[in-house]
C-alpha cells in the first residue's frame, strides 16, 4: 500500500529513480527503530520507515506528494538511532524541495518569498518594525520601572546582535520583553538590525537550499555591517 492506502502497481516502481540523490535509502533494513523513536509517528499514518520505503521503491510521485514529509519535525532523533546511518532528515528536506513551490503547505513559501524580498517573513516595512520594537521597549520600561531601558537598533560595535522571529513583532511581543529583561539584568551590550532582522529560515523547512543560503547570508551581512562578533539567533 502507498501513502494513500491504495495498492501499488508494480509497473509504477522505479528503484533507480532516487539513486542520483545519494540518500542511501537502499541501506534500510526496515528495522523500525526510526518509527519507534519518532515523536510524530502515527500522525496521519506517518512512519519514517514507510517514507524511506516508498523512496527506495522509486515511487517518485507518492514521495513528493505525500504529506508525510511535511509532518516530520526534522528533529533528527530517527537518524541518531538508525543503525544504517541513513540521513533521514536530509531525505525529508530533499523531497520537500522536489515539490512544486505552489504546492508547499501553508504560508511557508509565501513567507519565504516575502523574506527574500523584504528581509522578513511578514513583509513588514522598516518604519512599522521600528515603531513596534520601540513601543514594546517603552512598555517594558514602564511596566518594570526601568526608566533607563532603551531598545538598541543598528548599534555598530555592540557585543551581541539578536535576530527576531517574525511572531515576536506580530502575535508574541511579550516574549521580546522576557529577553530584554535578561539583557538588562546582565548589562548586555546588544542590538537588533533594523533591516533583514528575520531569524526564521523557511528555506530549511521547504527544502529550498538556495533560499536558505540567501537568508543566512543576510544575517552574516548584518554582522559585518555592524561589526559584531556574537550572534543570538533565538530561532
Ligand atoms: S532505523 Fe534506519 S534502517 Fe531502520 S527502518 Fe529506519 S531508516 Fe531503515
Ligand atoms: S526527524 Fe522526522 S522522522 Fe525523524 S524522528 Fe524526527 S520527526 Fe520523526
Amino acid at each position: 500500500m502507498g501513502p494513500n492506502n491504495q495498492p501499488i502497481a508494480i509497473s509504477e516502481l522505479n528503484h533507480q529513480y532516487f539513486n542520483n540523490y545519494s540518500l542511501f535509502q537502499h541501506r534500510c533494513i526496515t528495522c523500525g527503530i526510526c518509527s519507534s523513536a519518532c515523536p510524530v509517528a502515527g500522525v496521519d499514518g506517518f512512519d519514517p520507515r514507510k517514507l524511506i520505503r516508498i523512496i527506495s521503491l522509486g515511487q517518485k510521485d507518492d514521495a513528493i506528494e505525500t504529506k508525510w514529509s511535511w509532518i516530520c519535525t526534522m528533529c533528527g532523533k530517527c537518524e541518531e538511532l538508525c543503525p544504517m546511518d541513513i540521513p533521514i532528515t536530509k531525505i525529508v528536506k530533499t523531497i520537500r524541495g522536489m515539490r512544486h513551490r505552489e504546492k508547499v503547505p501553508g504560508i511557508l513559501h509565501q513567507g519565504l518569498e516575502a523574506a527574500l524580498k523584504t528581509g522578513n517573513n511578514l513583509g513588514l516595512p522598516k518604519g512599522d518594525f521600528e515603531f513596534i520594537i520601540q513601543d514594546v521597549g517603552e512598555e517594558l520600561a514602564e511596566e518594570e520601572n526601568l526608566p533607563d531601558f532603551k531598545v538598541s537598533l543598528d548599534k555598530k560595535g555592540a557585543n551581541l546582535m539578536m535576530t527576531i522571529h517574525n511572531k515576536l513583532v506580530n502575535t508574541h511581543t511579550e516574549d521580546l520583553k522576557h529577553l530584554w529583561k535578561i539583557f538588562y539584568a546582565a548589562k548586555e551590550d546588544w542590538t537588533i538590525p533594523a533591516d533583514n532582522w528575520e531569524g526564521t529560515n523557511w528555506g530549511l523547512f521547504t527544502g529550498d537550499d538556495d533560499a536558505m543560503k540567501k537568508m543566512t547570508g543576510k544575517i552574516i551581512e548584518n554582522l559585518k555591517r555592524l561589526e559584531i562578533k556574537n550572534l543570538l539567533w533565538p530561532e
